[in-house]
């Protein structure tokens, strides 16, 4: 059970002041985008609700390449080279092309913080305040105090608080539903389950993560209420009903700036739609964010040029969301015969190497070599067009 950290009550004093980049939300998307600005000399204030790492906000399963290119490799806890699909009329293992991780979250976000050189305070983002002077800077109302900052970003989750209005609620908004436990317990597998007794449109997973498990049902329908078949899902694998853990999962892109404000994470709809993978591009589009800030504190572009280009690198993935988003359409209209018979037939090794690398080059780690491709050709992207590609560029360009 996480343990409360947060100072509570006369422990926390009022809050104020200017700094050049306020970030709200210390998870992945925020603790990335610090991470981008450490060493340029920007005064960054941090501020999340609860302290860092506090609480945990996924399964924390992600590509093994992604903690090995961010210096993450501390927090993982276990690993998978396969994946284990069950479905009512049969189970197939997929032999991956890459490795998948679990990782402990409190220490992966230590390990993130460890590299950031930015100022944390636990306040709650109430939304935004009027601003004070006509210097651009933003107003950010917390319970403690209002902050401003020429250069704001919401990474506060799918929430999206600092964006204006509030039309975004469930079950209305493209949302889906994610529970999980967390009973102490190992298993070897990474596992699956595409099964109508669980849920009828989504999955219910088992991610091993060293001495404990985590069991869970994701819903692409918001209305489905997953409690009670997360529950069956623990019971049918014996496991105790214990730490629960859940929250909505954005499945669409959203607007990446608005009203001067940049998101990342879960509040831009980072999240991926079927897999509701969203750590990796939480990271990615964080780490893009940062290196935006970073120019713009280095004097080399201006806020709207650096929300005209973050916009742009975020708008240049809306197809391969859109694209995912059909699939998670798709696959609950198969007919629960055809999905055993299906997961066999797509199950060849080099059909699901195919698509796994395409999977994880909508965000990939670093322009690496994929595990199965020897002759080096397996991420065609560009440096330029990569957030960690980029971060060397632009470091050179500094440096020029
Ligand atoms: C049950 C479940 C399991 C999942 N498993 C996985 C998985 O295994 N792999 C994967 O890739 N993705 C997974 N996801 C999705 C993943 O959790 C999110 O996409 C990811 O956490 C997004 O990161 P983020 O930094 O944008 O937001 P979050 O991780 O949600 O962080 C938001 C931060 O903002 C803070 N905050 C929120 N509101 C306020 C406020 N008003 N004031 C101050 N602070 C505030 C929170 O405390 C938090 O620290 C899962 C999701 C769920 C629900």
């Amino acid at each position: 059970m996480p343990i409360r950290a947060t100072k509570r009550g006369d422990e926390r004093g009022p809050l104020s002041g200017s700094h050049d980049v306020l970030i709200c939300g210390a998870s992945f998307a925020g603790l990335a985008t610090a991470r981008e600005l450490a060493g340029s000399g920007a005064d960054v204030m941090v501020v999340d609700r609860y302290e860092i790492g506090e609480r945990q906000t996924s399964a924390c399963g992600i590509p093994t390449d992604w903690l090995r290119a961010t210096g993450l490799m501390g927090a993982e806890r276990q690993r998978f080279d396969s994946l284990l699909i069950h479905t009512p009329h049969g189970s197939r293992r997929y032999e991956l092309p890459w490795t998948f991780s679990t990782f402990d979250y409190r220490e992966l976000c230590e390990l993130l913080w460890e590299q950031c050189d930015a100022r944390f305070e636990t306040a709650k983002v109430n939304g935004r305040a009027a601003s004070a002077g006509g210097d651009g800077a933003i107003a950010v109302e917390t319970d403690r105090g209002t902050l401003s900052a020429p250069l704001v970003v919401d990474a506060l989750g799918w929430r999206r608080v600092l964006a204006s209005g509030d039309g975004y609620q469930p079950p209305d908004a493209p949302l889906s539903r994610g529970l999980e436990v967390h009973p102490h317990g190992s298993g070897p597998d990474l596992e699956v389950w595409i099964d109508r007794r669980y849920v009828p449109a989504g999955y219910g997973w088992s991610f091993p993560a060293g001495e404990e498990l985590r069991i869970g049902v994701g819903s692409f329908d918001p209305r489905f209420h997953v409690r009670e078949t997360t529950e069956l899902l623990a019971e049918d694998l014996g496991q105790d009903r214990v730490r629960y853990q859940g929250n909505w999962i954005p499945h669409k892109l959203r607007a990446a700036t608005e009203g001067g404000v940049f998101f990342a994470g879960d509040s831009a709809g980072h999240c991926l739609p079927l897999t509701a993978e969203g750590i990796r591009t939480a990271l990615y589009f964080g780490i893009a964010l940062g290196q935006e800030l970073r120019a713009v504190h280095a004097g080399r572009q201006d806020r709207e040029r650096a929300a005209a280009r973050y916009a742009a690198f975020n708008d240049s993935h809306e197809w391969k969301f859109r694209w995912m988003l059909r699939a998670q359409k798709l696959v609950p209209r198969i007919p629960p015969r055809l999905l055993g018979p299906m997961i066999k037939l797509l199950g060849s090794k080099r059909f699901v190497a195919w698509a796994f690398d395409h999977y994880l080059r909508i965000a990939p780690p670093a322009p690496l070599p994929s595990a199965h491709d020897q002759n080096g050709a397996g991420h065609q992207q560009g440096d330029a067009e990569h957030p960690l590609g980029a971060e060397r560029n632009l470091v050179e360009a500094e440096q020029a």
